[in-house]
């Protein structure tokens, strides 16, 4: 008998998967094969005595790699990978072969969709290829290349074939199931439903990832890492079509159907903790600033929530001279009032307008520049308020230049 060819440099990996109906069960099948120091070809069967319920032949034919890519990067792998220049898989799967390269260059940057629009089917699958290719790059420096290879012809090829057809009549059961967990951030234990969905937009941390059903959906836990949300650090179940990663950040949109909570939209944000926490550590310095200067009630509560992003002067015109400190400069809350002070103005909803002094319809502003701003929305005079900040600048210039 002819031998099968290989590459006598690399790592070769023989996959395949099969999948028998009634009920539908998958098998896999894997070989690694190599030449050993002494010129010998050493080939060794991984053994998979499971059969993976409910999984389509596609899907088996991606989790054969996954399998046998996780035993040559784990622990225990055949040889050591140091010896070898790159790892080549030889499969029979069109589906693996022609899809492992979008996989990894082209479906991330499509947010995992097809060039025709529709998602990629198999995509937690098609995540941890790519996961271990890279992986395969990053610490050893060798490429995964698949290599197409007509199905059963060949000693290896009809191992597997055989291989994965005896594991999917095998009555030892498992699952594909690719799902992520990392640790959470909130000291908060996951609660379904203490989030409601309201159609808002709020920044989440992906706790778990799963796919549930065939139907494209996933199902993750995920905590809420904005500290300006009333559900700060709250952790729910929610559910998109969506292709969202466990460990990073999302910026979401929500529906509004209290019951059938979806992610309807997500934008990926800085995952590192330390980005959050520099956030939280702003916000602290800003409530301590706005205490300093005396401010209470509903700007503070507003500040403790993340709301004001900065102590300055939000009116749309500050007549607070640059010299002085322009929007910036405060001076203590004193009785009775003082111009430049700290006030609540009402905003995004103006009080003239109805709006209510309340933690999200508040912005800080300098007595003075909202009391103008006042006047000028309500058809009042304000000359002399103008002609107090003419005498206050030249009064702050002549102490200056003295
Ligand atoms: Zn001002």
């Amino acid at each position: 008998m002819i031998p099968d060819f290989i590459d006598e440099t690399a790592l070769n990996i023989f996959v395949d998967g099969s999948s028998l109906p009634g009920p539908r069960r998958g098998g896999l099948g894997i070989r690694h094969v190599w030449v050993d120091a002494h010129g010998h070809e050493q080939s060794e069967t991984e053994p998979f005595p499971y059969s993976h319920e409910g999984a389509s032949n596609n899907q088996m034919e991606l989790e054969a790699p996954i399998q046998a890519l996780k035993t040559a990067l784990g622990r225990h792998p055949p040889i050591d990978l140091a010896d070898v220049t790159k790892i080549i898989i030889y499969s029979d799967s069109r589906y693996f072969v022609d899809n492992l390269y979008n996989a990894r260059k082209v479906w991330p940057n499509t947010k995992w969709h097809r060039s025709g629009g529709a998602p990629v089917d198999n995509v937690r699958q098609w995540m941890e290829l790519r996961r271990l290719c890279n992986r395969a790059n990053q610490r050893h420096r060798l490429r995964v290349v698949p290599t197409w290879i007509p199905g059963k012809k060949g000693e290896y090829a009809k191992s597997v074939d055989k291989a994965a057809k005896r594991a999917a009549k095998s009555i030892l059961k498992t699952k594909i199931d690719h799902q992520q967990v990392r640790r959470k951030w909130s000291p908060l234990e996951v609660t379904e439903g203490c989030i409601r969905p309201r159609g808002q937009t709020e920044f989440i941390r992906i706790v778990t990832d799963k796919q549930v059903g065939r139907n494209r959906v996933s199902k993750h836990i995920y905590e809420v890492v904005n500290e300006a949300s009333p559900d700060h650090q709250l952790v729910d179940y929610g559910y998109t079509g969506l292709v969202l990663k466990a460990g990073h950040v999302y910026k979401v949109l929500f529906n509004d159907e209290a019951t059938n909570a979806r992610i309807l939209e997500a934008e990926e944000w800085p995952k590192q903790r330390r980005f959050w926490d520099a956030t939280v550590a702003r916000r602290a310095a800003i409530v301590d600033a706005l205490r300093y200067v005396g401010v209470k009630g509903v700007l503070l509560k507003a500040a403790e929530q993340g709301r004001i992003k900065e102590v300055a002067c939000s009116m749309p015109t500050c007549l607070c001279p640059e010299g002085a400190g322009g929007r910036h400069y405060f001076e203590r809350k004193v009785h009775p009032p003082i111009d430049w002070m700290p006030t609540p103005d009402h905003y995004p909803v103006l009080k003239k307008d109805d709006g209510k002094l309340t933690v999200d319809n508040v912005r800080l502003a300098h007595r003075i520049c909202n009391r103008v701003d006042y006047a000028i929305q309500t058809g009042k005079p304000y000359q002399r308020d103008l002609d107090r900040v003419a005498e206050w600048e030249r009064r702050w210039h002549a102490v200056r230049e003295f």
